[in-house]
Order: structure tokens, then sequence, then C-alpha cells
């Protein structure tokens, strides 16, 4: 690991807390030092309080703020001497520090300071760095760790393992008692991480840098590259990952995507014959608890359940749900409620690792932890024996009130929160309007569209737009599946793809009649036919039809139209009744003059008008409640008809037209 400190840089920064950003920064950019949240940093400085006093301030880093990409205002300003009085307690309750914390803020709409803010307070040093680097804490979780850190590090405090927090503090600051800290480089607490200080933020970051790179060319001495497993990516078998993908739903009780990384290492891991024991022995360090759970969850290649002697067999994902429940059993006090039982990661057989989690950042942070994690563990293995600390240690982590509170923080999750959802005609109207809502709804949504426009529009990697002509089997079916691949599974399904051409009587009816059924019905079939054996796995699943008001309410010089959409109303209907059994629902909705949509131009709208002899504003609201109908208001129907509100409806026919008295 090398200092990326520049001077010149440094140079323009003007005080202390601007230096701080700085090279906070700079440890929150090497993921081999802090990843997500872990780590933090702080600087002591003088600041004018209100009545224009000098006041001595500890600057430390804020909860919910991360070193990568902190800013000023994610420093929170305590008064320095009163938190270092709070080490000198014999005891202080979780409520009572966050409590006292607060109460020393100089800014009361600062962020809440880091639980390590008092142990930052105590080390009689300007500027205080802490993170869990990798290669440290590699070493330390092994069997014979305290002796190769203590060897390794004479010129450091080596302290074993405590809870963070105020046990920690006092730890230290029992221990700064007896040793003098200027003769340290830095603290090394076993299981955990390191801190480094000086009185220059620059030295400080040097010293990180280099007992890091210290214990990087130890292991770069016992660990070649080729210690770490790697596999070629098999082919894999998508309807075993949604398969574990519902079990996880299941477990969790809400969806969750299923991230799966069949990279090489990832691969290769999961087919090492003892995977399974290295991958539940327990994390890097115990913070990653909150994100990952102690252990993952293992998956055999095949489905298999477990047979259980009174009740049906279960699956991998009931089974760590059980562990769990006894986990939590062995270790938690009577006032503790636990938390869902459902797991975070896990390694799948032959394949690579998949991470669960309500969004796709979420599975992000668990699948960035997870790629160290598996590095790590191999690197300990080959230097000795990888042990975590004991479960006792890491339950107390994952139920510590003071971490609890930071993860509630989320708030409440979103109706189609987890699921995922194709939208077929996504590239305008009614189905451009549909994936926006069921992504604002939580989904992760894939369009489909043959007209290029679609990659444009849905253009994140949540909301995604892929050019498809529904009319194509083979692209329909490989689509599809790279969907189901990338998030694990498909939830919902969305059939609005659809051309709409008028004005020709049955007798003068030509290609218009075969390009009407072939994209309105028979590709509408194929994509269903193509995604219900993912449905089937889907968590809570639901098929959505866009019909028309033409169904029931046919018009003059429109039978290709209504003919096809008369024809999904009835697939729909039969869909319904196949696949209830499976407890997918399929519904249609009919909606009626809409006219924000590609189809209606401006001239085509005051054509019709003229022809009703009316405005172009009352033939847009020409239906019984006079009311205008967009297509953002069939989207909310949509989503609405996908959630649980419409958990008990399949087979129906919803119309959305304003009130029209033929089709009432
Ligand atoms: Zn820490």
């Amino acid at each position: 690991m090398k200092s990326q400190f520049k001077v010149q840089h440094a140079e323009t920064l003007t005080d202390d807390l601007a230096m701080r950003v700085y090279t906070s920064r700079l440890l929150g950019a090497e993921e081999d030092l802090v990843m997500h949240g872990g780590g933090n940093t702080s600087v002591k400085s003088t600041v004018k309080d209100f009545f224009g006093r000098d006041v001595e301030v500890l600057f430390v880093k804020g909860s919910g703020w991360d070193l990568k990409t902190i800013e000023a205002p994610g420093f929170s300003p305590l008064r320095l001497n009163e938190t270092r009085m709070l080490a000198q307690r014999d005891t202080l309750s979780d409520d009572d520090m966050a409590n006292q914390l607060r109460a020393l803020l100089l800014d009361q709409t600062a962020p809440s300071p880091s639980v390590e803010a008092i142990l930052h307070a105590l080390i009689p040093y300007k500027v205080v760095d802490h993170t869990h680097a990798d290669a440290v804490v590699t070493l330390t979780n092994n069997a014979s760790g305290e002796a190769i850190v203590s060897q390794l590090y004479p010129d450091c405090l080596v302290l074993p393992y405590v809870m963070p927090g105020f046990v920690l503090a006092k730890q230290v600051y029992d221990a700064i008692q007896i040793h003098d800290l200027s003769q340290f480089k830095g603290i090394i607490l076993l299981h955990h991480g390191v801190f480094t200080f000086a009185d220059d933020a620059r030295a400080a970051y040097e010293n990180m840098i280099q007992l890091v790179d210290r214990a990087e060319q130890y292991i770069a001495g016992k660990v070649s590259a080729g210690s770490f497993a790697s596999a070629a990516s098999s082919d894999c078998d998508l309807l075993r990952l949604c398969d574990i993908r519902r079990s996880v739903c299941q477990v969790r009780g809400a969806a969750q995507l299923a991230v799966l990384n069949d990279s090489q290492a990832a691969a290769g891991f999961a087919s090492l014959p003892n995977a399974g024991d290295l991958a539940t022995r327990g994390p890097i360090t115990p913070d990653h608890v909150l994100r990952t759970k102690r252990t993952a969850c293992i998956f055999e290649r095949e489905s298999v359940t477990q047979p259980d002697d009174a009740q049906p067999p279960i699956d991998e994902a009931t089974q760590f749900a059980r562990d769990y429940r006894a986990y939590f059993q062995r270790h938690a006090q009577t006032s503790m409620t636990m938390l869902d039982p459902a797991p975070r990661w896990g390694v799948w057989k032959n394949t690579g690792t998949v991470a669960f989690g309500s969004s796709l950042k979420e599975c992000k942070i668990i699948a960035d932890i997870d790629r160290h994690t598996l590095q790590c563990i191999q690197t300990g293995e080959a230097i000795g024996r990888w042990e975590a600390l004991p479960a006792k240690d890491i339950f107390d982590l994952e139920y510590w009130v003071l971490e609890q509170i930071k993860m509630a923080k989320a708030g409440q999750p979103k109706v189609h929160q987890g699921k995922i959802a194709i939208v077929t005609g996504a590239a305008s109207g009614i189905g451009l309007a549909t994936a926006k809502q069921l992504h604002a709804d939580g989904c992760v949504v894939v369009g489909l569209d043959v007209d290029p426009n679609v990659a444009e529009v849905l253009n994140s990697d949540s909301l995604i737009g892929r050019v498809c002509d529904v009319t194509e089997e083979e692209t329909v079916k490989s689509e599809i599946a790279r969907v189901v691949k990338q998030f694990g599974g498909l939830d919902i399904l969305v059939l609005n793809a659809g051309v709409f051409e008028s004005g020709e009587t049955i007798d003068e009816l030509d290609e218009s009649w075969s390009r009407a059924i072939d994209i309105n019905l028979t590709a509408t079939q194929r994509v269903l036919r193509l995604c219900i054996p993912y449905l089937k796995c889907g968590y809570e699943a639901s098929v959505v039809i866009v019909g028309s008001r033409n169904f029931s309410a046919p018009g003059a010089g429109a039978a290709a139209y209504s003919v096809s959409k008369a024809g999904v109303t009835q697939l729909g209907r039969v869909a319904a009744l196949e696949l209830a059994a499976d407890q997918v629902r399929v519904n249609t909705v009919h909606p009626d003059a809409v006219f924000d949509t590609g189809v209606w131009t401006d001239d085509a709208l005051k054509k019709s008008a003229v022809r009703y002899n009316m405005s172009i504003e009352e033939y847009k609201t020409k239906n019984l409640l006079s009311r205008e109908i967009k297509s953002t208001d069939v989207a909310a129907l949509i989503s609405t008809i996908a959630g649980p509100i419409f958990g008990s409806t399949t087979g129906a026919q919803i119309p959305i037209d304003g009130g029209n008295d033929r089709v009432i």
C-alpha cells in the first residue's frame, strides 16, 4: 500500500477541517482499508462558540457518513474536554453515552458522533485515523494471530478484542495510563483494526499506510497469488437461482434481489471442497455482521430439500433461519427482540456467491464485503487457520443497540421493494409511465421496446431500457434470461407492447390485420409463455395485461386492433386459471382515451375532435366523469394491481376510461 498524499494539494487547504476531509477521503478511497461506512477519523481544533470564546473541539466522523465521500459537515464538533472526561468514568451505558455526546455537540444540527468519539478524544494527538484494514485484520483472525502481530508490530500497542464504544475507549484509557503513546506508531486492535495518530494529518495518514503495508508485505511473503481459488464460471441454472431467491424472500417475508457473482474468484471459492466450512466461521470484522449476518447460507448446486421427520422437507434458507434462531436464543438476553433470520449472502456451490438485499445498493455493499471476505479467508488459511471472533462477540455487536439505531434509519420499504419487473413497449406512453411507476414503487425494472429510444429514456442501473423486438423469439428469450441472471428472478410482468392502426374497414384490411395480430396478440402470448417458468418461482408474482376499452366497446374501422385486444383479454383469463395454483395473478386493465401516448399526435387529436364536432379539450374528456386520463394514471393503476392491495384478485378486467356507458 502506497501513500497517495499530494503535498501540492495539501498546501491549498487552509484549515484543520479541510485537511481532515482530505486525508479521510484518501483513507476512504482505499477499499482494502475501509468499506461502506467503516472506520472513522478525527481532528482536534479550536473554534469560537456562540459568544465568541475559544473552545477546544473534537471534530469526529458523524454517523451516516462514509470516509470515501465525507465533507466538512460530516464531522460532528464535540466539546473536547467534556468528551475526554467521559472516559474517566467507570461505566457508561449506551443510552448515556449517546445522550451525553449529543449534549456536547456545538451544533445540534450536526450528525450523531461516531461511537468511537471518546476514544478519539482521549488520544493526546491532534489527528487520529482508524481503519479496519483487510491485511491487518486477516493476520489477527488467525489461530496464531496474536503472536504474528506482536512480532510484526513491536512499535505498536497491541490490544485484545473488546466491544467498540465505551468499553474500547476504557481499554485504551487504561492502557495509556501505563504506556507512553509517544513510543508507539499506532494501536492494533485484534479482530478489529488499527489506530494511528500524530499532530500532523500527513504523518497520521502515512503511519496508517506504513503499518498496513507491513502486513501486506508479510502476507505477500507467505501467500502467492496462486493460492486463491479460481474457476471458470459455468452455465448458470436460472431456475435454481430463482428457487434460491424465493426461499430467501420467504424466510425474510419480503421480496429481495439476488445478485449473483460468478466471477472466476467467486466460482473458485464456491468450488472449494470446504467452502461451506470457511464461509460460516464468521466475518472479517465484527461490524460487517450488520450487513452480512455472521455466516453465509450454503446452497447446493441443485435444489435439494432436507428430510424433516415432523414437517415437510426444508430448503437451505429455512435451515439457515432455524440455525439463526438457535444462535439468537443461545446469546440473547431476555429483553431482546430477534432481527429477521434471513441470510444476506450465500455460497452457491460450484457456481459463485449471491448477495441478497432490498435494493441494488444494498446488494452492492454486501457483494463488496463478500469479495473482500473471500480474499481474507483464503489468505488466512494460507498463513495458518482462519478464525473469526467467537459467535458471542459477533452477536453482541449485531445486537448492540447503538448499531441497531443506525440500521433502523433505513425507513419504510416501498410497496414493490426488492421486486423485479419486465415491461414491454416501454419507450413511450403507458409502458414508459408504468416502468417509471414500478421503479418509483421499489422495483428493479427492465423495459423492452423495439424503439432504440428505450435505452435513453430508461437508463439507470435499476431502471433499464433494452432494445427488443417482441416478435423475435430468440431475442425475447435472451433478454428475459438476462434479467433473471442479473437480479435473481422475475415477479412482475406488464404486457403492454402493441400497435394501433385505425381507419380501415374489414373489407379494406390487409397487412395491418396480421401486423396487429402478430404484435398485439401473438407476441404477447410469446413473452408471457417465456416468462411463465420464472414467474412461477417469483415472489407474489403478478402479470398485468394492457387491454383496451375497444374489447367491450369496439368501434367501426378498428377490427384488427379490437380483435387483438379481445384476444389478449381472453389470454389473460385463461392464464389466470392456469397460473393460480402457482400463486401467479393475471389481470387486465382496459384504458381508453389516453392521449399523451406516442400514437396520438396533435394532428390526429385535432382530426378526431373535428370528427366529433368537439374542441380538443371536450374530446379528451368525453367520458361519463368528464376526466382526462393520463398515462401516469394507468401506470399507477397497474402498479397497484401488481401489489398487495389486489393480492386476492386474479382474472379481473379493470376499466380505466373515465366511465363509458357502453362498457358499463
Ligand atoms: Zn472500528
